[in-house]
């Protein structure tokens, strides 16, 4: 029998989750909490207030409106228990607990996890007390330093430093100007490390492994990598320097010993695990760990998903990935590019009309909405990142060249976007640059 899904979130990455679930022969329904103007009501998909941050009012609202199965998108409910509570209220749910989620929730968890399961990553200390945390900085023998709020700062918390006393600046900001409130009462401090940053992620059921195509994402605002860090202004899939070795390799180094250490520890998890990963020339190491999809990753990997998501992620709550391991589709690429509202990362305008769907659409692109609202009949923008050009195609370079496309045929005002994702792929494809290591 056909099923209801409710995905809760409201970005690109949930848009693309429910894109994905409603080609389910699986699901009649997906309903998006609280969605955005993309999936307000068109096939299968549309929007609801359900109440999100209320787990034992959302329980009965599922059982009220015979859900099926939860996906939850963002990583705050997930650290708040959502799938705990759910789960006890006998709700079907996708996601880690809130102890698995630790990973993602406290940077020092997650490092002395790693430290302790012989996961690379880069040398640390966390600290409780600033003047503690200064006088290690200006001691510590890392030639550069980063400076980490330990908890949930919507990707916000942490600061590249130039200098020591950057860094002491930037631990001074966290812990007694909270910048970033509680997230900060625990900073981690930990050496810059160099390369090339990829995304790593897998389904677990808490024993098997399934890896996803890796994806690179874009994190600075300007071509060129320039300007500030964002939430992600774009990503491509599959990364053509993670060769299939390389990508085994990560698998057993990163993703299984993390699958395996947190069930040693007493909190099996069953979800999407991601990695994000530093490329040095000592190997890979794990910048940090997320609980859920990445977005804008999940826009280029669920494109690439030749199975059907319902199933394995019904496999994958049920402990029978082994059974339904994900299929991939070879031979393709996929990438989205992000438009974004003029002014994000910092202030910016809402309420500007976006025009240029139709003709996106046209040329055979995937638009997943994030930050857009309806408003008299028409889409406008409401979010810092407004929407995700996505493009497939069979190679790299004309998945890029329809994306550009695509984003040329979207307009509003002030919109901001690269026009230089996939450089570094382009570069590694043209071999004017290679990947060394050491090992
Ligand atoms: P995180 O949330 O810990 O992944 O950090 C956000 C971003 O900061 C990463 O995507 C990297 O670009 C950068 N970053 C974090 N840790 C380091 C590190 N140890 N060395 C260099 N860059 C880092």
């Amino acid at each position: 029998m056909a099923e209801t899904v409710l995905v809760i979130g409201s970005g690109g990455r949930e848009h693309a989750l429910a894109w994905k679930l409603a080609q389910s022969v699986h699901v009649k329904q997906v309903l998006v909490a609280p969605g955005n103007a993309g999936t307000v009501g068109h096939g299968k998909i549309s929007n609801t207030a359900a109440p999100v941050s209320d787990h034992a009012k959302l329980a009965q609202f599922c059982k009220d409106n015979h859900v099926g199965l939860v996906v939850v998108g963002p990583e705050a409910p997930l650290a708040a228990g959502i799938i705990d509570d759910l789960t006890a209220a006998g709700v079907r749910c996708f996601g880690p607990t809130a102890k698995a989620a630790q990973l993602e929730a406290s940077k020092s968890f997650s490092k002395e996890f790693m430290d302790r399961h012989n996961i690379p990553t880069a040398r640390w200390k966390s600290f409780t007390d600033p003047k503690e945390a200064c006088s290690f900085i200006m001691s510590a023998d890392f030639p550069a330093l980063v400076v980490k709020a330990s908890g949930l700062a919507a990707g916000k918390g942490v600061i590249v430093a130039s200098s020591k006393e950057e860094a002491c600046k930037a631990v001074n900001e966290i812990m007694q100007d909270k910048a970033f409130g509680e997230a900060g009462d625990t900073v981690v401090v930990e050496e810059l490390l160099e390369g090339e940053e990829v995304s790593c992620l897998c389904f677990t059921d808490g024993v098997t492994v399934a890896p996803m195509p890796p994806a690179q994402d874009h994190k600075r605002l300007l071509d060129g990598d320039l300007g500030p860090n964002t939430g992600g202004m774009g990503a491509y899939c599959p990364a053509p320097q993670i060769t299939k070795d390389f990508l085994e390799k990560i698998q057993d180094t990163v993703l299984l010993k993390t699958v395996n250490g947190i069930r040693q520890d007493g909190a099996p998890y069953v979800g999407v695990l991601y990695a994000g990963l530093m490329l040095t020339m000592d190997g890979p190491k794990v910048l940090e760990f997320n609980c859920r999809f990445g977005d804008p990753e999940c826009q280029v990997i669920l494109p690439l998903l030749q199975s059907d998501l319902y199933d394995v992620i019904v496999a994958t709550i049920d402990g029978k990935l082994a059974s339904c391991m994900p299929v991939w589709l070879e031979n393709h690429a996929a990438v989205t590019v992000v438009m974004a509202s003029g002014g994000y990362p910092s202030n910016y305008a809402k309420g500007l009309e976006i025009t240029g769907f139709q003709k996106a659409g046209e040329l055979g692109l995937e638009v997943f909405h994030a930050g857009t609202a309806l408003k008299d009949g028409k889409v406008v923008t409401s979010g810092g990142r407004v929407l995700t050009v996505t493009s497939i195609k069979k190679d790299l370079v004309s998945a890029l060249d329809q994306a550009n496309k695509g984003v040329a045929a979207i307009q509003f005002q002030g919109a901001v976007y690269r026009k230089d994702i996939g450089f570094r792929a382009i570069a590694y494809l043209n071999q004017s640059r290679s990947l060394t290591y050491k090992d």
